[in-house]
């Protein structure tokens, strides 16, 4: 029912068209985000089935939200989407690759002990040099291009990284400002340990006492984007029943995508007599990580210079899905001698988007073309991004050109400025274990 009302929101304007990424593509109504709405309209009312090409609209569409920003009639497209595409999931019957594909995702990345048995397998792979063969040999041409895509976004993850854990509680630097819970995220835990190191470090020099619970498993964010939903909710129930168990005042998170989700728990919940109040306590304590330390007030920690350019890369999940566009900048603007810049159509999406690339690659690397150009374009040395994906499909892409550009998190950039150990970001998976206070347990999470 509220999928109706909302469908009839959208009055035809078009406004959005020039906002979207496949629009801008291919130029065709339906992979627009007033032909996707259309489409909607008629499968509520019968007109059209489910079939592939109707099921491929909605495949190609990256779920980046930049038309619900340019939409002046406030259309929810996101609320749309993620019930449109559960509803293909189904009623859909892909086909049988697509399946096993996608079957072979999920049953991976939002599982971070098996990602790390896939981290450790891929680590073996890259030291023994049978990447090297295989790369060499040509081989990879012989792969579907979702495989290829796969193969080339692996990052290399050092064994130290993979077998490490982070501690379960940081004391704060000094008198305690607030006590804060930090969801650790799957692909950031595994393969960007050093963002949650660096979260960790700066919530607590800036006088968070910082816990981190055990045991965390997804937030729900990949499945339910796409299309997963009940898988989605399974993981949100585990992660609420986590943090209930330790008393905070806010739920820190530092990846966009999983940041935006973790926000609508509660919506997603309403209708559960028994999860709905649960839900919406645990959203009304997420925080996104610089949103969280622009409203603490005026920083602790002492600042040291770095001397560089940076490029701000806007992920679409925390500029267009939470709406954060001034904080991360503004944390940046505060290190002194950082020359922070904006990449030229920051609305735009990177191409990432969650699963995007790995299920339709072509279309990733069309739209993911357009934002490194307007990257390399920047002539900054390193690039700030606060979502995984977006750092490892940008980087990725740069490879691909012949051009390395360091890239880091926002926070792992705070981090180094706090530490003064200057310029961070390289290959994901770099980065260091906290260094704990006196006062913190020596109890590890995974
Ligand atoms: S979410 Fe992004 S790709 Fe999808 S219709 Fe909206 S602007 Fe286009
Ligand atoms: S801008 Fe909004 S109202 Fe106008 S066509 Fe796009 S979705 Fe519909």
């Amino acid at each position: 029912m509220a999928e109706r009302d909302l469908v009839e929101d959208c009055v035809h304007c078009g406004f959005c068209l020039p906002h979207c990424p496949t629009y801008q593509s291919w130029g065709e109504e339906m992979d627009s985000p007033r032909g996707r709405i259309d489409l909607m309209r008629g499968l509520r009312e019968g007109k059209i089935p489910m079939t592939p090409t109707v099921a491929g609209h909605f495949d190609k569409c990256l779920g980046c939200l930049a038309c619900m920003t340019a939409c002046p009639s406030g259309v929810k497209y996101d609320v749309l989407i993620e019930e449109t595409r559960a509803k293909v999931e189904r009623t859909y019957r892909r086909p049988i690759g697509d399946r096993l594909f996608r079957g072979m995702v999920f049953s991976v990345f939002p599982h971070p002990r098996r990602l790390r048995v896939i981290g450790a397998l891929l680590l073996l792979y890259a030291r023994s040099g049978l990447r090297w063969l295989v790369r060499r040999s040509g081989i990879l041409r012989l792969l579907p291009a979702n495989l290829r895509q796969m193969e080339a976004l692996t990052p290399d993850v050092g064994w130290k990284e993979l077998t490490r854990a982070l501690p379960e509680r940081v004391a704060p630097a000094g008198p305690a400002r607030a006590r804060v819970g930090v969801v650790a995220g799957c692909v950031q835990r595994v393969f960007f340990p050093g963002v949650n190191d660096a979260t960790l470090r700066v919530l607590a020099a800036e006088g968070c006492e910082v816990l981190v619970p055990g045991g965390q498993g997804c937030c729900g964010a990949l499945s339910m984007h796409s299309g997963r939903d009940e898988e989605s909710l399974h993981f949100a129930r585990g992660l609420i029943e986590r943090f209930e168990r330790v008393p905070v005042d806010a739920i820190i998170i530092n990846s966009a995508g999983c940041g935006s989700h973790l926000k609508d728990y509660g919506r997603l919940f309403r209708s559960d007599p028994a999860w709905a109040d649960r839900a919406r306590a645990f959203s009304a304590k997420v925080k996104d990580v610089h949103e969280f330390l622009v409203a603490l007030g005026p920083p602790r920690a002492v600042r040291h210079p770095i001397q560089a350019r940076v490029a701000y890369h806007d992920a679409c999940h925390l500029a267009h899905g939470q709406r954060i566009r001034s904080q991360p900048r503004m944390l940046l603007r505060s290190i002194p001698e950082l020359e922070v810049v904006d990449v030229a159509d920051g609305e735009q999406c990177c191409g990432s988007a969650g699963t995007y690339n790995l299920f339709q690659p072509e279309s990733a690397d069309e739209v993911g073309e357009r934002k490194v150009a307007a990257v390399l374009r920047t002539r900054a040395e390193l690039l700030a991004s606060a979502n995984p994906g977006c750092t490892l499909h940008i980087q990725r892409l740069l490879k691909a050109r012949g051009t390395n550009l360091r890239a880091a998190h926002p926070v792992e950039i705070l981090d180094a400025s706090i530490r003064g150990v200057g310029l961070p970001g390289g290959e994901p998976g770099h980065g260091q274990v906290p260094s704990a206070p006196a006062s913190a347990p020596a109890t590890r999470t995974g």
